[in-house]
């Protein structure tokens, strides 16, 4: 569902926090080809001072930085305001996934990438952040999704556990609110992925597993019970009430 031609762009601003300056170079170029507006940091420390700044629409991370890590980083720049991260990793390993998704990333590419790769994940990420503002705007009525001691608030897009507010990803909250909305009802990763990334690639299903490890490690490891081969599906705390008996 790529847009193959998009004559007038909503104007976008770009922050490219990478400290290869080749690659940070050829970024900055593909997105300027891309009709967006792109700024380079080339440390951690000057990512959270340019985030601050530019209050740039999207935030492309490297996660091995000088002076302070793109997780560090990255943790800093969405407690001050959210918006959208796309984490670069240098290797492809799970555990640089899952804490950089801890970290408040909604997604990641591993290098190397093809630019194109990363400026259709570009695209994928702010439609998705645009469509989820659209929903919560015309959901204004949806019920809030009540299972006793986990709390989801699809209109304010909050969720509490045990009375605490558990801070979520948009990526991440959208994924619970969809899994939530039908307990017990297994998704397969292609329908997650189609649904909440508006991604129709099913190469991209691990991008799925990643962000429900990331949902686990915060929310707890039964939350989420995994359809071997299948998908996911979300079962409610033991004490919910589900359907209230006559
Ligand atoms: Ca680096």
């Amino acid at each position: 569902m790529l847009n193959t031609s998009a004559p007038q762009k909503t104007p976008r601003t770009i922050l490219v926090v990478e400290d290869e300056p080749d690659l940070a170079t050829a970024i900055a170029q593909r997105i300027t080809a891309n009709g967006w507006t792109a700024r380079v940091a080339s440390d951690g420390a000057s990512a959270v001072r340019a985030a601050g700044q530019l209050k740039p629409d999207l935030v492309i991370m490297d996660i091995m930085l000088p002076v302070m890590d793109g997780i560090e980083a990255t943790k800093r720049i969405i407690a001050e305001r959210p918006v959208p991260v796309l984490m670069l990793t240098a290797r492809d390993s799970e555990a640089d996934k899952v804490i950089g998704l801890s970290a408040g990333a909604d997604d990641y590419m591993t290098k190397p990438f093809s630019p194109r790769e990363l400026i259709a994940r570009c695209e994928a990420l702010l439609r998705r952040v645009e469509r989820a503002t659209i929903i919560a705007k015309n959901n204004e009525n949806e019920k809030v999704l009540d299972f006793g001691s986990l709390i989801i608030d699809p209109r304010q897009r909050i969720v509490i556990q045990n009375g605490e507010q558990v801070h979520l990803t948009p990526t991440e909250f959208d994924l619970l609110a969809t899994l939530a909305r039908r307990p017990k009802s297994v998704f397969k990763r292609e329908k997650l992925l189609e649904e909440v990334w508006d991604w129709p690639d099913a190469s991209g299903t691990r991008t799925v597993d990643s962000h429900v490890k990331a949902l686990r490690h915060k929310l707890g490891s039964d939350m989420i019970r995994t359809a071997h081969g299948v998908g996911y599906a979300f079962e409610p705390p033991e004490n919910a009430d589900l359907a209230p008996e006559a």
